[in-house]
């Protein structure tokens, strides 16, 4: 009689289950490949300096809503959450390469204004544009971008350097970018697919601007840099730093504690999170796409960074058996659980 192979469905793994489940048997074999599959980004080395690679694809419908996500917005964020990876490896992102796959329902002028965004991304933050690749698509826009930095070996942070004790940090805010996605939902039918009729949205609220703009925070690299600081493990906060969080105490074999108080959440996404009744602490911790930096710290590091204004400690590394723990306002000790953002998760 046949045997009927049982089929996985993906949504039984999860992104991170399935990216396990591809590579996790996987061996590079070159000796130039320091880092591979794990991190934020690759580290290969060829010389004195090592050259950090990250990847990342957004596709319309999963990703990005046409409706009222401008493409100049678009074309800018794609790229701004690739140099995210790689200021998260503590490195200096200097090239990158786009691919798109277009349908015919776009426009010349739809895609410049994508372009126009890329650009203005590789301005402000002094990469160029080297390449990429351009083909058609028949389910709408998938925008990849790859982008390429340096840092010497010795200032490379990878996420599983974490210790002991070793103080968490985050910086910024958190949950804005969340909320604004919120906003956005709840308004998409006031906005319009025409590129040309799209909303003009400088100036517009700091949450619109944390879900449409996002900018990737080489501000805080280089201030650890200044401070002499060099954090012992580091993630950009894409899916929520409940889930990045545990990325950091599963690399190190360690366990983790977060005050809920502690959580770094403007007066402005509080309040329009309480019109949205949406719990801050839950947007703060599972929202996502803040892509702000979640690093640690050793604790003689506190007195360098605890006056800094943008950088908050929100907890410490335990041991590995203390687990993953949220410490409420009120004191009470509850598993920190990764609600956050996972693309393959129904
Ligand atoms: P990030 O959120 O920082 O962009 P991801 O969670 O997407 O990182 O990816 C985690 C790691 O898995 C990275 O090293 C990434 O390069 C790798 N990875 C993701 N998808 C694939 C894939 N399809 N094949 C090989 N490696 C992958
Ligand atoms: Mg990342």
């Amino acid at each position: 009689m046949d045997q009927k192979r049982e089929l996985t469905p993906l949504s039984a793994l999860g992104e991170f289950g399935l990216i396990g489940r591809l590579t996790g048997s996987y061996e590079p074999s070159r000796p130039s490949t320091i880092k591979g599959i794990g991190d934020d980004a690759a580290v290969l080395s060829y010389g004195e300096k090592v050259v950090l690679v990250s990847t990342d694809i957004l596709v319309e419908g999963v990703h990005f809503d046409l409706t009222y996500y401008p493409l100049k917005h678009l074309g800018y964020k794609a790229v701004a959450v690739n140099l995210s990876d790689i200021y998260a490896m503590n490195g200096t992102p200097e090239q990158i390469t786009v691919t798109i796959a277009v349908s015919s329902r776009f426009s010349l002028e739809a895609l410049e204004e994508l372009y126009n965004g890329i650009y203005l991304a590789c301005r402000n933050y002094n990469v160029d544009l080297i390449g990429g690749d351009t083909t058609s698509s028949k389910i709408g826009l998938v925008i990849s971008v790859t982008a390429l930095g340096t840092a010497t070996q010795d200032d490379v942070v990878y996420r599983d350097g974490a210790r002991e004790n070793d103080l968490i940090c985050v910086s910024g805010d958190l949950g804005a970018a969340y909320a604004g996605l919120l906003i956005l939902e709840r308004e998409k039918a006031a906005f319009s697919a025409d590129p040309n009729m799209q909303p003009e949205l400088e100036g517009m609220d700091y949450l619109l601007q944390r879900q449409l703009k996002p900018e990737p925070r080489r501000d805080i690299v280089e201030t650890l840099r200044e401070m002499e600081v060099k954090p012992t493990a580091m993630i950009d906060v894409s899916d929520g730093i409940a889930s990045d969080v545990r990325h950091i105490a599963k690399g190190a074999n360690l366990g983790c504690v977060i005050y809920e108080d502690k959580l770094p959440v403007f007066q402005a996404t509080w309040d329009q999170l309480g019109i949205l009744k949406i719990d801050p602490t839950t947007a703060a911790l599972n929202g996502g796409e803040d892509y702000e930096l979640l690093f640690t710290i050793r604790q003689s590091d506190f007195e360098k960074i605890k006056d800094h204004n943008d950088i908050s400690i929100i907890g410490y590394m335990t041991e590995q058996a203390e687990g993953y723990h949220l410490i409420s306002r009120s004191g009470t000790k509850t598993e920190l659980k990764a609600q956050g953002w996972d693309a393959l998760r129904e």
